[in-house]
């Protein structure tokens, strides 16, 4: 735990909320950087100061409004650098047969996993899918999450990956929350293509990817690179795609198996790779030389009661930045909070409290390659944080099965909770 002087920067001229008699966990440069006896000003959507209490004129000038925080904490907002939060159908029938002792296969056989998922999402209207995604975005905002990325791929065809993208828009426009669209049609090979993977990326690459860029829909494009999904060889080719249109890149990697997709993600620019549990200590080198961010995703570790963990020492030794995130999907995470993936990710994969923290605000925004603007507090990065009724940050990680949030604020605006909305 580290401590930051009393005044980080100097007193700003125009300033329309204050937040008082505030503890502040700021989280720059990965660490708790902790204020006693702090407080927070805001001028528009950004942080104009943040210092001691005792700087302050009494009373504070101009007609602002002021919330007294009551020594409360405040922490930026959890950015959820990964997640599938739209689909249609439900996979807890497949949940319930898993408990009783059924394979993948059986489930496959009884029409479940992923394509039970897409069978739905294909069968379901953009207003459908977008009612559905509502209430757990609405659900997300309640738990203090700020920044989220969606990302599409149970479509895995033209029209419905572009439907999914669609709806990821329109939630764009309904939300307070920031919302990173990242396009995933290379998640699965969907059934009309069984056999013929190659064909399938073909769709991807001349027809998918040149109308995502057309349509402006997503920033970051992502693959399963995997031995279950899509080869390195395939990934490489989506990739060279997706940076010649301007996308920036992501990829979910050595999850199941080391495919070494991470090292060509990483040679290749991208932001992150996530999951990582199979990475190998050259894989985590290449991250290392590149600076791609390290995503941990504990709660589908822990619902495919998975036993090797990713290789967090490794990611220390080498100062790579470690993201946590929800992985929300009906498959194997449908985790509708950051808290307990905290948890997990400290009992499950050993990270720190501190770690956990910084890899849910911090480096989750440089996993979206926003770390410039959000994740942190410092003057002139968005006001996104969040209002914690806790005696210690590491709480978050500690308690769990309450949500003691207070108030989250947005571009300095309250948005929850409702009563409390400016
Ligand atoms: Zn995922």
């Amino acid at each position: 735990m580290t401590t930051v002087p009393d005044n980080i920067n100097p007193f700003p001229e125009t300033i329309d909320r204050w937040f008082t008699n505030c503890r502040v966990a700021t989280m720059a440069d990965g660490q708790y950087g902790i204020m006693e006896n702090a407080a927070l000003a805001v001028s528009g959507e950004k942080i104009a100061w943040i210092g001691s209490m005792d700087a302050l004129p009494d009373p504070l000038p101009g007609p602002v409004r002021k919330t007294d925080c009551k020594n409360r904490w405040i922490l930026p907002g959890f950015v959820d650098c990964h997640t599938h939060l739209i689909w249609a159908g439900s996979r807890t029938e497949e949940f319930e047969m898993r408990l009783a002792g059924a394979s993948y296969a059986d489930i496959a056989t009884a029409g479940g996993g992923i394509f039970s998922t897409v069978k739905a999402t294909r069968a379901a209207d953009e207003d459908t899918l977008f009612d559905l995604a509502s209430r757990r975005l609405a659900h997300f905002l309640g738990q203090g999450i700020t920044t989220v990325e969606i990302k599409s791929g149970y479509g895995l065809d033209p029209a419905s990956e572009l439907k999914m993208l669609a709806v990821a828009g329109r939630l764009k426009e309904a939300f307070p929350q920031h919302i990173e669209a990242t396009f995933l049609g290379a998640h699965a090979l969907p059934p009309e293509f069984a056999g013929r993977p190659d064909d399938y990326i073909r769709q991807v690459m001349d027809v998918m990817l040149p109308e995502v860029k057309h349509q402006g829909i997503a920033t970051a494009v992502d693959v399963f690179c995997e031995n279950i999904a899509f080869s390195r060889n395939q990934t490489r080719q989506v990739f060279e795609k997706a940076k010649d249109l301007g996308f920036a890149l992501k990829l979910h990697a050595e999850q199941l198996s080391d495919s070494s997709g991470t090292a060509l993600a990483a040679e290749m620019g991208a932001l992150s790779c996530d999951h990582l549990e199979y990475l190998s200590v050259d894989g985590a080198k290449k991250m290392a030389d590149h600076g791609t961010v390290a995503v941990l995703l504990p709660g589908a570790f822990h619902y495919l009661k998975e036993t090797r963990v990713p290789p967090v020492d490794a990611f220390r030794q080498q100062t790579i930045p470690m993201a946590v995130a929800t992985d929300l999907n009906p498959g194997s995470s449908p985790v509708f909070s950051m808290l307990p993936v905290l948890n997990m990710a400290c009992l499950l994969f050993k990270l720190t409290c501190e770690q956990a923290l910084a890899g849910a605000t911090l480096h989750g925004a440089a996993a979206l390659g926003l770390a410039d603007r959000k994740g942190s507090l410092a003057p002139g990065k968005d006001a996104d944080f969040v209002i914690w009724d806790v005696d210690t940050p590491a709480d978050l990680c500690y308690l769990t099965g309450i949500t003691p949030l207070k108030q989250v604020v947005i571009g300095g605006k309250t948005v929850s909770p409702e009563n409390e909305r400016t």
